[in-house]
């Protein structure tokens, strides 16, 4: 659809539905605020729609998803809009409907001796942070743009971020989950059991399903201990190879108190403390690589011991070039901006196209020499940025290009990596999802049986192709 001509109407039935149905902040209709709902957080992918519902309770989900079946009205189901993937952005079609859940965002209930928290799906990831906070707990899931994505998104992506190696995706953080299904009506799973073994569990067909099943409007969701000590290291290695050897030792000496482990290459540290605010290179000199350990537990006192144990121990290896640790808050937050502004401070060398791929802890190395190589050799004009959660065996590798260029030099890149990933039994995604932007590689690369699964589970609960149309898998 060209921009600026006329999208196509919606039925009667469904509008004037909905306008009975939601107040006058539930229906929004003007097309410069429609704006910022079709763009996505990088501003590289833009849809439209006629029309944006901004919901206020479980039944108003429900209300609007019936009137939809009805009406045969596609719903795209959005929370924060920091996908990575063009989910929550509706197709640039212009008939597709935003259901935002960012007005359904109450904290239902605080239960300190149950470990849990029932929140609505667009309490903030912050916020929600903050709750487990104030009853002395932790809730692990954390990622760099948890000020504005909501628990729902989060959900729905089955989102990892900087804590997985020890606490797991969203995934294992979830406990019970209440969906407003394709026909309308609420499935109240809403159980903060720890143990349930009565049948299919239902709710692992929605996390990180991307809205194309059902739309998440509450969650019961696991909370652990919280961390009173927490050390951060910074060291300066040689190579991917020695990063997953530290891995290793730092596994063997400090077992699972170690939360993250994240690699970043000398060229991204370099240009982040010369782009970014404030940020100074932790360690002096020019390393070929970094990597960033936290390390925490919830006594008061005695990690750092352990933790220079387990520093004596890497650096008698030979695989530490340099090393430091944070020694105040503000030191490691220095530390955790250059790991987190990876893409923004890349952003100032040329446009960047992502990737969000997995393998093996083990392949990690070989997978990095071999994207290297063939950028370097075959690639002019684009510069190589890889970073990630190495503990995961998830790595960003970003490419860095003029903007004019993108067009050509995109699908080269992205198509040789997921390639390769495959080659190595890898995926094409470790934790942003599918969306609509790898839909045709997930549809390439992808096992044709679990395809042809994946498709059965959305003809079955979603016969009318109203959810998410387009999303994860093309639309019938
Ligand atoms: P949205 O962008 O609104 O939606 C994402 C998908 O979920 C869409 O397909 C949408 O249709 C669907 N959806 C949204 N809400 C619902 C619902 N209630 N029910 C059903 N479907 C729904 N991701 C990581 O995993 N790890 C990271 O470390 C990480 N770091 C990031 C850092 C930055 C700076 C940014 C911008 C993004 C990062 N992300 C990361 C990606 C993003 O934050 C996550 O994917 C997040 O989980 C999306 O949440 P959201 O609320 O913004 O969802």
């Amino acid at each position: 659809m060209a921009k600026n001509s006329p999208l196509p109407p919606l039925p009667d039935a469904f509008l004037a539905g909905c306008r009975t149905l939601l107040d006058a902040k539930g229906v929004v209709d003007d097309p410069d605020e429609i704006a910022s709902y079709t763009v996505d957080f990088w501003r590289q992918w833009r849809g439209q729609s006629p029309l944006v519902l901004r919901p206020a309770s479980t039944a108003e989900v429900a209300g609007i998803v019936a009137l939809a079946a009805t009406s045969g009205v596609a719903l795209v189901p959005q929370s924060g809009n920091t996908g990575l993937v063009a989910g929550g952005i509706p197709d640039p079609s212009g008939s597709q409907v935003v259901l935002s859940l960012a007005r359904l965002n109450a904290i239902r209930h605080v239960d300190p001796a149950g470990d849990h928290l029932i929140v609505e799906a667009g309490c903030v990831l912050e916020t929600i942070q903050e709750a487990a906070r104030g009853i002395e707990r932790y809730f692990p899931l954390s990622l760099g743009a948890q000020g504005s994505c909501r628990i729902g998104g989060n959900i729905a992506t089955n989102a990892g971020g900087l804590n997985v190696l020890r606490y797991g995706m969203t995934r294992n953080l979830v406990l019970g989950l209440e969906v407003v299904l394709p026909d309308g009506r609420i499935w109240n799973g809403l159980r903060a059991l720890r143990k349930d073994n009565t049948g299919f569990d239902l709710k692992q067909i929605f996390i990180g399903s991307e809205g194309t099943l059902g739309i998440v409007t509450a969650a019961a969701l696991r909370l652990v201990p919280l961390p009173r000590e927490t050390q951060t290291l910074w060291l300066g290695i040689d190579s991917p190879e020695s990063a997953v050897e530290l891995l290793t030792i730092f596994a063997r000496e400090l077992g699972d108190l170690v939360s993250s482990f994240e690699l970043l290459s000398g060229f991204g540290v370099e240009t982040a403390v010369r782009f970014l605010e404030g940020v100074r290179a932790p360690i002096e000199g020019s390393h070929p690589w970094h990597v960033l350990i936290e390390v925490a537990w919830n006594f008061t006192e005695g990690l750092g011991q352990r933790v220079e144990t387990a520093l004596t121990a890497a650096m008698e290896s030979e695989l530490v070039r340099d090393g430091t640790i944070a020694q105040s808050e503000a030191q490691r937050a220095n530390m955790w901006r250059i790991r987190e502004g990876q893409s923004e401070a890349t952003r100032e060398l040329g446009f960047i196209v992502r990737s969000d791929v997995t393998v093996q802890i083990n392949d990690i190395p070989v997978l990095c020499k071999r994207v290297r190589a063939w950028t370097e050799a075959e690639m002019e004009g684009v510069i190589l940025v890889p970073f990630g959660h190495v503990g995961d065996g998830n790595l960003h590798f970003n490419f860095i290009m003029p903007e004019a260029r993108v067009a050509e030099l995109k699908p080269i890149l992205l198509g040789r990596l997921y390639d390769e990933v495959t080659a190595l039994n890898g995926s094409i995604s470790a934790e942003h999802g599918i969306g609509r932007l790898k839909r045709d590689d997930l549809e390439r690369l992808k096992d044709p049986v679990e395809l042809q699964l994946m498709k059965t589970l959305k003809a079955t609960l979603d016969p009318k192709g109203i959810m998410n149309p387009g999303a994860i898998l093309r639309a019938e």
